[in-house]
C-alpha cells in the first residue's frame, strides 16, 4: 500500500506557512514504513529539533481505480480515520529552501499515525465531517471537510490521472490552520464529528 497526501488544502493553513493557495492539488507519498498504527506512541527521530503535527481526515481506498471520475469517487472509498501527517518542519523549510523534494521532511518511518476507521456508511455527507485536534487536552486544530480547497471527489479524480489508486491505499486530504510542534510527553488526540478516532503519546 501506498499512502497519498494533500499539501495546502487549507486556506488559512497555507496562509500560516506563508505559502500561496494551490491552483490544483499539490500531492506527495509516504511509503508503508510510514505508518503508524492506531494508538501506537510517535518517537521524535533523532535527525529533526522541530517535528510538528498536522492533523488530517484519512480516507481508505476500498478499490483499484486509475482516471476515476469525480463523481464516481466515493466508491472508491470506504472509511475516514484522524490521522497525523507528522512533518519535520526544520528539515522541510530547508530543503524548500533549495527547491528540492521532501521525502527527508516527511516519509520517515513512523510519520504517518492513522487512528480508527469509520465506515463512510456511518458519518453521514462527506463534506459535513468535523474533526479536531486536542494537545495535552487543548484545542488546536479545528475543520469541517466542506472548508478544503479540493475536496475528497476532486483529489482522486485528479491523484488517480497519475497514479493508479489500490485497495488498502490511504489519502490524507491535507491539515487545516493551527499546526505546531510536538514535546516528549505530549498526548494527541483526534476526534472526528466528536467521536475518538486517534489517541496516542509522543516519547
Ligand atoms: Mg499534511
Amino acid at each position: 500500500m501506498k499512502i497519498i497526501c494533500i499539501g495546502r488544502n487549507y486556506r488559512e493553513h497555507a496562509r500560516e506557512m506563508q505559502a500561496e493557495a494551490p491552483e490544483e492539488p499539490v500531492f506527495f507519498l509516504k511509503p508503508d514504513t510510514a505508518l503508524l498504527r492506531t494508538n501506537r506512541p510517535f518517537f521524535i527521530p533523532d535527525f529533526t529539533r522541530e517535528v510538528h503535527y498536522e492533523a488530517e481526515l484519512v480516507f481508505r481506498v476500498a478499490k483499484n481505480g486509475r482516471h476515476i471520475a469525480a463523481h464516481f469517487a466515493q466508491r472508491y472509498v470506504d472509511a475516514v480515520a484522524i490521522g497525523i501527517d507528522f512533518t519535520a518542519r526544520d528539515i522541510q523549510t530547508a530543503l524548500k529552501m533549495k527547491g528540492l523534494p521532501w521525502e527527508k521532511a516527511k516519509a520517515f518511518d513512523g510519520s504517518a499515525a492513522c487512528g480508527h476507521f469509520f465506515p463512510l456508511t456511518e458519518v453521514g455527507p462527506l463534506e459535513n465531517l468535523k474533526f479536531e485536534l486536542f494537545v495535552n487536552g487543548h484545542i488546536k486544530q479545528s475543520a469541517t471537510a466542506s472548508e478544503m480547497l479540493f475536496p475528497l471527489d476532486h483529489i482522486v479524480a485528479y491523484v488517480s490521472r497519475f497514479i493508479t489508486l489500490r485497495q488498502g491505499d490511504l489519502i490524507y486530504t491535507g491539515t487545516p490552520a493551527g499546526v505546531g510542534p510536538v514535546h516528549r510527553g505530549d498526548i494527541l488526540e483526534g476526534l472526528l464529528n466528536g467521536t475518538p478516532s486517534l489517541k496516542m503519546k509522543i516519547l
